[in-house]
């Protein structure tokens, strides 16, 4: 099968034919129709979510869709024909978290899709059948390969926030692959938003597309929240995580905000003051990945056409660099998506 993978982390991303897989015991084989293309999967190249040479070689890419052909022993036959997309965390479904809902929380997590087994950058993928998510009929696939992170994220988010219909939520990196649909979750659960962004095209698309107030944050000294919002943001997302954007979080937080956390650059510290956060009763939490019954929501949210979303470009195996590419730079609108077609 064509595939693109790598033989050492931070290495480069080669291209040829790999052995198809077989699924075993407990796994499916899904013939994979697009895959995400985000900053995770960079990160995941690089090593930073396991870096063990025995996980070598590894085929990336987490957020894959695809329609299930094959199952292996001890797995529901009907699964084969059914679209499906990939659940990111390697859990073990039977922990007190996994069965309360909180698979991102697994205790007896096995790592994850593209890291620790290999992903959707190749035509055929075996992920455990814990690890598959029905998808609905009718979500073409490239738009699709948004919801397991990229809206999944999002509502995860807002309910570890408590967004409330009537609420403010600011959104740091909202024209990016989790932030242009994390502002379009706050509004389904009744928020008014606005979005943050630093590059004139992103600032553009929330605006003029998705009819979000957009404040550029070139400078966080220099923004701009919306008319009305004078005590500030009852709920603030930050996706950038720099010192600057999470100290413009917690001076800008109105009373009993939120300031919700989301990235995990080592070495990033910002100092909190208890007597202004008693004060104003604030509260900082942490967001980690998302349920699969989360997954479920996004879908939904997606077949009702409640949430939109966004790639910004769509690649083939052979120009998915290019994508990379643009996301190192920082230009590229939403997310993206590596297409397979021609399979074999
Ligand atoms: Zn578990």
């Amino acid at each position: 099968m064509r595939a693109r993978w790598i033989e050492r982390w931070d290495g480069p991303l080669l291209d040829g034919e790999r052995p198809k897989p077989r699924p075993g015991s407990g796994e499916v084989l899904v013939a994979v129709e697009a895959c995400g293309v985000g900053l995770t999967v960079l990160n995941c190249i690089r090593g930073n979510l396991g870096d063990d040479p025995a996980d070598l070689p590894r085929i990336p890419g987490h957020e894959l869709v695809g329609t299930v052909a094959e199952v292996g022993p001890g797995v529901d036959p009907d699964w084969v024909g059914r679209r499906a997309m990939a659940y990111f965390y390697l859990l073990c479904a039977r922990c007190r978290r996994c069965l309360a809902g909180a698979e991102s929380m697994c205790e007896r997590l096995a790592g994850h899709v593209g890291v620790h087994r290999d992903g959707g950058y190749a035509e055929w993928t075996v992920l455990p059948e814990r690890n598959v998510v029905p998808l609905p009929e009718g979500i073409e696939a490239t738009a699709a390969t948004v919801i397991p992170d990229a809206i999944a994220t999002p509502v995860h988010v807002a309910g570890r926030a408590r967004i409330r219909p009537g609420e403010r939520v600011a959104v740091i990196a909202a024209g990016g692959g989790v932030g242009i649909h994390m502002v379009q979750v706050a509004r389904v659960y009744g928020a008014e938003v606005a979005g943050l962004e630093a590059s004139a095209e992103k600032l553009d698309y929330l605006e003029r597309v998705l009819g979000v107030p957009a404040a550029d944050s070139t400078d966080f000294a220099g923004v701009r929240l919306p008319a009305g919002w004078g005590d500030g943001p009852d709920v603030v997302v930050d996706l950038l995580g720099t010192e600057a954007s999470l100290e413009w979080g917690l001076r800008t937080l109105g009373p009993d905000g939120r300031l919700v956390l989301l990235t995990t650059f080592p070495g990033r510290t910002v100092s909190v003051s208890p007597r202004e956060m008693v004060f104003r009763q604030q509260t900082v939490v942490a967001s980690r990945y998302a349920s699969r019954s989360e997954l479920m929501f996004g879908a939904r949210l997606v077949a009702e056409e409640r949430v939109r979303p966004v790639v910004g470009r769509v690649a083939g195996p052979g120009d998915v660099d290019g994508l990379h590419d643009a996301l190192r730079r920082g230009d590229l609108l939403g997310r993206g998506a590596l297409t397979w077609t021609d399979r074999q």
